[in-house]
């Protein structure tokens, strides 16, 4: 897909599998989550028990998958990943959970998006390592229940709120990955580069870390993409000028916004007077999905305090017309 923060990371993690960092050393920032993780990795370690079951959730391209490949090399375990949509009956989960080798990952991205019935298999795999399986219909129908090997389910969601209380009631770990840091995506720019053999000069990579919308993912990506331009235009080399010439033709802007972000700012305060205006109305005016809206364009308006979030729906700030020099109406703050 051609849009720098499409959400569709297939393509972008088969080409990036070797960029992925494997070790919780490895792991950039998150400086919470990461020491939190590495005293519950080597209890359950010195226990020779599985980990218990850890919930992360954040906005894409932070680091979610990432860390769930890495909670299972830490622990020495295989791991096995699938995604909440692509399960479609409650016997194919079954099956996964019946493959699982004791103290084996599943990870379970867009666990959200389980459906319900075979969310509700989850409930006892997850509290007793058991699997109720029903078998034949109406009177005659009778449940057996099998034993599973202990096993650490990793999921990963956009919003914890999405999830149903009974299923996010069964992690023992929920933790929330938050935006990075100028330094911190600086240090996975040139980190990144070192894999690839790229020469990034560190103005360069602090230009890119500036513009990535504080997410990992989108890093990478435009390292990739300010690579084709230094290869074709300037010996290989990412000095700052190329950097900005990739960014420019990216039409990522000075805050890192792409024409999506600026196309809904501009909705909010061109056609909604500045709002509040409903998500829904936005989605429609915009053609776009309300998830889309919610999980991937809003989540970083809002940090950077270009989008309120109020009961009555979203509103532009005074920073929103100052960025894309527009004259505010009286009275905003
Ligand atoms: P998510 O599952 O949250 O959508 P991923 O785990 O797939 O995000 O990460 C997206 C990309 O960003 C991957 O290529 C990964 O290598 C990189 N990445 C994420 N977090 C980090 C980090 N803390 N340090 C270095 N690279 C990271």
């Amino acid at each position: 897909s051609d849009n720098i923060f499409s959400k569709d990371k297939f393509d972008e993690d088969v080409l990036t599998s070797h960029i992925r960092p494997q070790r919780l050393d490895d792991y950039i920032g998150q400086h919470k989550v990461k020491e939190n993780l590495r005293i519950f990795v080597q209890a359950a370690k010195q226990r020779g028990q599985s980990l218990d079951h850890c919930l992360f959730y954040g906005p894409p391209g932070l680091g979610k998958t990432t860390l769930a490949y890495i909670i299972a090399s830490e622990l020495g375990v295989n791991i096995n990943s699938t995604s909440g949509p692509v399960i479609e009956k409650a016997g194919d989960l079954a099956a996964i959970l019946t493959n699982l080798q004791e103290g084996d990952v599943l990870f379970i991205d867009e666990i959200h998006r389980l459906h319900s019935n075979v969310e509700e298999i989850l409930y006892p795999a997850m509290e007793d390592f058991k699997l109720d399986i029903i078998i034949g219909q109406g009177p005659a129908a009778r449940t057996i229940k099998v034993d599973l090997q202990s096993f650490t389910l990793v999921g990963a969601t956009t919003r914890a709120g999405l999830l149903t209380s009974p299923l996010r009631d069964r992690f023992g770990v929920i933790m929330r990955l938050e935006f990075y840091d100028e330094e911190n995506l600086a240090t996975i720019i040139t980190r990144a580069s070192r894999i690839l053999n790229l020469k990034t000069e560190h103005a360069a990579a602090l230009e890119i870390a500036r513009r990535s919308r504080g997410t990992p993912r989108i890093a990478h990506r435009i390292l990739r993409r300010v690579r084709d331009f230094a290869d074709v235009l300037n010996n290989g080399l990412v000095d700052l000028a190329i950097a900005r010439e990739g960014l420019l033709r990216l039409e990522i802007d000075n805050e890192g916004l792409d024409a999506s972000d600026r196309g809904f700012l501009r909705a909010i305060i061109e056609k909604y007077e500045g709002g509040p205006v409903g998500v829904e109305t936005l989605a429609a005016t915009l053609s776009e999905e309300r998830d889309t809206i919610e999980d991937v364009i809003e989540p970083y308006l809002i940090y950077k305090g270009f989008v309120k979030k109020t009961p009555r729906g979203r509103m532009a700030t005074r920073l929103a017309y100052e960025h894309l020099h527009l004259e505010p109406r009286n009275g905003l703050t």
